[in-house]
């Protein structure tokens, strides 16, 4: 079994079995989650016996790195990591505050993913909850490729360990992370959450709530639900339309929930939590960039704790629509920003390596 599916108590009562003693558990969970080891060789606190013992029941490696790519700015670095029974995810981080990371007319302050903070060096983390995605949204790459399996939650962990070993080497650290890769993570709900748990664990890796995202088609019970658990963790519902027949025609699952319970259960969640809820919008072009969409998503998310992040699409080969262009773009802002809701235009990041959700992968699967 791989190792990073143990939440700790798991971890303990296999020791327990094992006759070793309570605090080897411990040893154990600081050496993966606080020094980042990866392979037994590393844990040289522990006796030679119960090392060797852990690597004859426990993987180590969850996956393979089947390619790894820098954008020509080396802004962005996209792994394509192969499962064991050959499935594909991909992670990909994201610097932000680097020198050369100037601001960008359509991005007049750095945009806020979590709560890294403007100026900040950020390193953002996308990562993968599912092979594939069932929700089959027309523009996204994932969408396309149909459902292939959920990740367990050590899939979800091992994909941050695999980052966070590769940026200690440089002296630096995740910063924020965001259940934005492929696959719906409100789809893969309990191992979604054993993930967060087990990174935001303080005798681990302490990775705090706060600076986790989880982005969303929109499960409506899976939003109240989340609202209920009262966790810190950021929430993101990629709306995309604001009408249903609109939204119905690039993304099925309003079949199943309109966009008005959706706002409900936003609204429910902001009562519950005090937190903003983050709109995702990716704009295409003639199809949900004009100002009387801008218009019409306003009245939606009236009086709604709220913002709007926009983003122009990032064309895929299985979807004709276009991204939208930097003027309509600053309008849809512009109309949004006057109704009183907030909207910050982002970047497209990564589109020379195929960064943009899904898309590598589907590349090579095909
Ligand atoms: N399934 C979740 C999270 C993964 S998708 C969700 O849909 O929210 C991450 C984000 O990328 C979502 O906001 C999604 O709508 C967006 N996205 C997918 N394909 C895209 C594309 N081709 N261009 C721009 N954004 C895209
Ligand atoms: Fe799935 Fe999200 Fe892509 Fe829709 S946008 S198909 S929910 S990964």
């Amino acid at each position: 079994m791989l190792i990073y599916d143990f939440d700790f108590p798991a971890l303990e009562a296999t020791l327990k079995e094992w006759n070793e003693p309570a605090y080897r558990a411990k040893q154990i969970w600081r050496g993966l989650y606080a020094h980042l080891y990866s392979s037994t060789d590393e844990f040289t606190n522990l006796p030679k016996s119960l090392r060797e013992k852990i690597e004859n029941e426990f993987a180590f490696a969850p996956f393979s790195v089947r390619t790894f790519l820098d954008s020509s700015d080396n802004s962005t670095h996209k792994t394509l990591f192969e499962l064991p029974d050959g499935n594909l995810i991909e992670a990909v981080l994201m610097k932000y505050g680097d020198p050369a990371d100037s601001p960008s007319p359509l991005r007049p302050s750095p945009a806020g993913r979590g709560d890294g903070g403007e100026g900040k060096l950020r390193r953002t983390l996308c990562i993968s909850t599912q092979a594939g995605c069932a929700m089959g949204c027309v523009f996204c790459a994932t969408g396309q490729m149909g459902f292939k399996r959920h990740l367990t939650s050590g899939e979800i962990v091992a994909q941050v360990m695999h980052y966070a070993r590769m940026l200690k080497q440089q002296n630096e650290s995740v910063t924020n992370i965001v259940f934005m890769g492929m696959g719906e993570p409100f789809h893969n709900y309990n191992n979604m959450m054993s993930a967060i748990e087990r990174l935001n664990d303080a005798d681990g890796y302490k990775f705090g709530a706060r600076r986790m995202t989880i982005s969303t088609v929109g499960l409506v019970p899976q939003i109240r639900r989340f609202a209920d658990e009262g966790r810190q963790v950021n929430l993101a519902i990629s709306l995309h339309a604001a009408d249903n027949d609109e939204r119905l025609a690039i993304m099925p699952i309003t079949k199943k929930y309109k966009v008005e319970e959706i706002i409900e259960a936003c609204k429910y969640y902001v009562e519950k939590t005090h937190r903003r809820v983050t709109f995702e919008w990716a704009l295409i072009n003639g199809v949900n960039d004009t100002p009387e969409t801008a218009q019409k998503l306003a009245a939606r998310l009236k009086g709604l704790l709220c913002h709007v992040n926009a983003i122009p699409l990032n064309p895929t080969q299985g979807y004709e629509g276009q991204a939208t262009n930097r003027q309509c773009a600053q309008i849809f802002r512009e109309t949004l920003e006057r109704a009183g809701i907030p909207c910050t235009i982002r970047m497209r990041r990564g589109i020379d390596i195929n960064a943009g959700c899904g898309q590598l992968a589907g590349a090579e699967s095909q």
